[in-house]
């Protein structure tokens, strides 16, 4: 770890800090009542089914409020209301938005990975027609990539659209597309080479299409997760048609779009270890008025302990793949490894909460013992998703092993 910050990007945390300041304090004296059930989540998850309208008109509102500020999106370029932030200032920004503990924003994905995509790989009409529909959160976004035999393996892929005339004819199905039920538009994946994956070379032949989610031939039908909560989704298309205009990128070069929305995927961890270290602060304060004993606890005392380290190593880790990024260096290692340490620290304070606040705090929602309406259980089932999202621990760890560690193969 080596690095220092410049002027620039103290002025950058000072601009940040005093915006916050002003705004944050006022927007929360106004939404703070408007949730349906008083608590607030503000992860993916949040997006249930109960309140959720509530929820998602609190965050268009709050991503509306950073767009005023330019605070938004950063990263993008300034010609379409970003920043052009750095890495440097990214981290800033994460770090400081944990520390602030921020209300969710209404279009995460649109924000980080299909936006930059759209302006990656769109054409000027396509930038004109979406990329201020995402920043200032007129529609929701969803991002439709895994199908019921395409996960891990995602180049599998066999959504099939056919090209008739001026437009696509899609067949097929997306699975766990979160929040598709309120979104309005997605960014998919689908094959407009059917003979590819039978050919062996089955990452060509896939393309990108952004669709709209009204049109007639897709049917959303809400899943219902370990949570009780209706947050993903299965997308069914029946011969639903998709003009060739909504194309982003050339037909085939589907995966090169993808891995650049899943690279943007992988920059957001910076401000995990202050969100958590927040959280874990949380925890052992609510433990104190509410199931005192267990801080007494050997056991659970070392929990703690184990817990506040680990944070730390991976606010290490950070700085580490931050500094060799400003050094020109790979930084790939670390950004498997923070995967690994963000699954393993969320479910592992998730676990240390449910021990800490005693039996009421398994108590679910409405049940009328819970603490925090019932948050701690939610979140006790809710964080197992962390180790499948966004690339599996299995899968994380056989690419340390192969590339990292350079085992060998059978
Ligand atoms: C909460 C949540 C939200 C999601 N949101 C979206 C979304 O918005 N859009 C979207 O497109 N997808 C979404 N997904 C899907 C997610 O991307 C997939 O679940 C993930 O890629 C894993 O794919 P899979 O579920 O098909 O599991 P599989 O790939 O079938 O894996 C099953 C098991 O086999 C293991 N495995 C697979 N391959 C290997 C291997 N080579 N070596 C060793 N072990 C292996 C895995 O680690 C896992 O334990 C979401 C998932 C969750 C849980």
């Amino acid at each position: 770890m080596d690095f220092s910050y410049t002027e620039e990007d103290e002025a950058f945390r000072r601009e940040l800090v005093e915006w916050l300041d002003d705004e944050l304090p006022k927007f929360l004296a106004e939404w703070s009542d408007e949730t349906s059930d008083g608590t607030e989540s503000d992860d993916e998850a949040g997006v249930g089914s109960g309140g959720v309208m509530d929820q998602m008109e609190r965050r268009r509102a709050w991503q509306r409020k950073l767009n005023e500020g330019r605070w938004a999106a950063i990263s993008w370029p300034e010609v379409h209301g970003g920043r052009d932030a750095t890495v440097t200032q990214n981290v800033i920004y994460s770090e400081t938005m944990a520390r602030y503990r921020t209300p969710g924003i209404y279009n995460a994905n649109g924000l980080w990975q299909i936006g930059p995509m759209i302006i990656r790989w769109g054409t000027e009409e396509q930038q004109a027609m979406w990329v201020d529909n995402i920043l200032n959160a007129d529609d929701h976004w969803c991002q439709g990539f895994s199908e019921p035999e395409a996960g891990s393996d995602l180049a599998n892929l066999r959504t099939v659209a056919v090209r008739d005339g001026d437009d696509y004819v899609l067949n097929g199905r997306k699975i766990w597309t979160s929040s598709a039920h309120i979104a309005k538009w997605g960014l998919f994946l689908v094959r407009t080479d059917t003979d590819a994956i039978a050919e062996g070379r089955k990452h060509e032949g896939i393309t990108a299409l952004i669709i709209d989610l009204e049109i007639p031939g897709v049917t959303i039908t809400p899943i219902r997760d370990i949570a009780g909560e209706e947050m993903f989704c299965e997308v069914l298309f029946e011969d639903a048609r998709v003009p060739v205009g909504y194309r982003l990128g050339g037909e085939g070069e589907g995966w090169l779009v993808a891995m650049g929305t899943l690279g943007s995927e992988r920059v957001g961890t910076a401000g995990l270890a202050v969100g958590m270290r927040a959280d874990l602060d949380a925890m052992v304060n609510l433990a104190r008025s509410v199931n005192p004993g267990a801080l007494d606890d050997p056991g659970l005392r070392e929990r703690i302990a184990d817990a506040h380290t680990r944070i730390e190593y991976t606010k290490l880790l950070n700085y580490r793949a931050l500094s060799k990024i400003l050094k020109q260096e790979k930084n790939w290692p670390e950004v498997p490894l923070a995967k690994l340490q963000w699954s393993y620290l969320a479910q592992t304070l998730a676990e240390l909460a449910v021990d800490l606040l005693g039996p009421s705090a398994l108590a679910a929602k409405g049940a009328p013992d819970a603490i925090d309406g019932g948050a701690w259980n939610r979140l006790y089932v809710f964080q197992r998703y962390t180790s499948i999202g966004a690339g599996t621990t299995e899968v994380q760890k056989n690419i340390i092993a192969d590339k990292a560690i350079k085992m060998p193969r059978a």
